[in-house]
């Protein structure tokens, strides 16, 4: 029974291969991937799969029984790209898939949700065994921040005091290794994110003690935010959506108290600090 995992030469992706070795034959275990010579040494099976070649998905998952379906990190392309695969895994005779989805995603402000929206419909009605977990922010999101936030001793942005649970990305991993575990999840719906909740006031004084250099957080208008962004030589497209995710930060859509996601792993979620710690050793 063959398990193929989008994305794999992606962060989360080769996260979720390491994962699968751990309880499933490497044989068994397949690495899709727009550039194969990127997974090399995963020592899984590696074939192409490019979401912009439709031949490349039906050859790629011929003979698979359960896709991992990591979301395409092409914002804008992700619509056709996304109904490519799904109809390349009924074509297939795929037995089962698990999509990684967003948090909250049929509320959410954040402007990247129309397209999981419109992949959650088209899973749900290619009559496929589905699960979808709806991701929340990665804390390895923040890391460039907190990096540039040491040489500057703060760091911006414009989410004023919105909560963030946000997990690690080995958190969300296990959750798709934990619902290929059973056939329990079919059909369900996880809101996934941390078990703690944070500001980004928060983080700059988790900085400021492991650190031991006084980090503020300094809040601007999304404005303000925006210019900033454009002056440090930021495209005006990444300004803008790096301002507008700070926008959905400061209403809430970040935020998640449903414990889902340490529920599906038998674990709490990583905390804060042992990422802050990864971050700065990067430093
Ligand atoms: P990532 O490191 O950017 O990985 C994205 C993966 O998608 C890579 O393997 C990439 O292939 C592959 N890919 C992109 N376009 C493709 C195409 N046209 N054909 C085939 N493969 C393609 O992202 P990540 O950190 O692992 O996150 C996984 C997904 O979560 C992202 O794709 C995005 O949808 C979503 N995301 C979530 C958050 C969050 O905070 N929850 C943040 C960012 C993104 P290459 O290796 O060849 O580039």
């Amino acid at each position: 029974m063959k398990i193929a995992v989008t994305g794999a030469t992606g962060q989360l992706g080769c996260i979720v291969i390491n994962q699968l070795k751990e309880t499933n034959e490497k044989g068994n275990i397949v690495a899709l991937a727009r550039s194969p010579q990127k997974a090399t040494g995963m020592g899984v099976d590696v074939r192409v799969a490019d979401y912009n070649n439709p031949v490349s998905l039906n050859i790629a998952l011929m003979d698979i029984a359960t896709l991992v379906f990591i979301s395409g990190s092409e914002v804008g392309q992700r619509i056709p790209q996304h109904t490519n695969i799904i109809e390349a895994a009924k074509q297939a005779g795929v037995r089962r898939i698990v999509y990684t989805s967003l948090l909250h995603v049929d509320t959410t402000s954040l402007s990247i949700s129309e397209e999981h929206i419109v992949t959650e419909t088209l899973l749900k009605n290619a009559g496929i065994p589905f699960t979808i977990l709806r991701n929340g922010w990665y804390t390895e999101n923040y890391e460039e921040s907190v990096i540039s936030g040491l040489k500057a001793n703060t760091f911006i942005g414009s989410a004023c005091d919105g909560k963030i649970s946000s997990a690690a990305r080995r958190d969300y991993a296990e959750a798709i290794v934990a619902v290929l575990s059973s056939g329990a999840h079919h059909g369900k719906i996880y809101e996934l994110a941390g078990d703690e909740s944070f500001s980004l006031s928060d983080l700059a004084a988790e900085v400021s003690v492991q650190s031991g250099k006084l980090i503020s957080y300094t809040n601007l208008s999304s404005e303000e935010y925006v210019t900033t962004l454009l002056k440090a030589g930021l495209p005006h497209g990444v300004a803008e959506m790096l301002a507008g995710i700070d926008v959905s930060t400061s209403k809430g859509d970040l935020f998640d108290d449903s414990h889902q996601l340490s529920n599906l792993i038998g674990r709490p979620t990583t905390p804060l600090s042992d990422v802050v710690k990864d971050f700065l050793k990067q430093a």
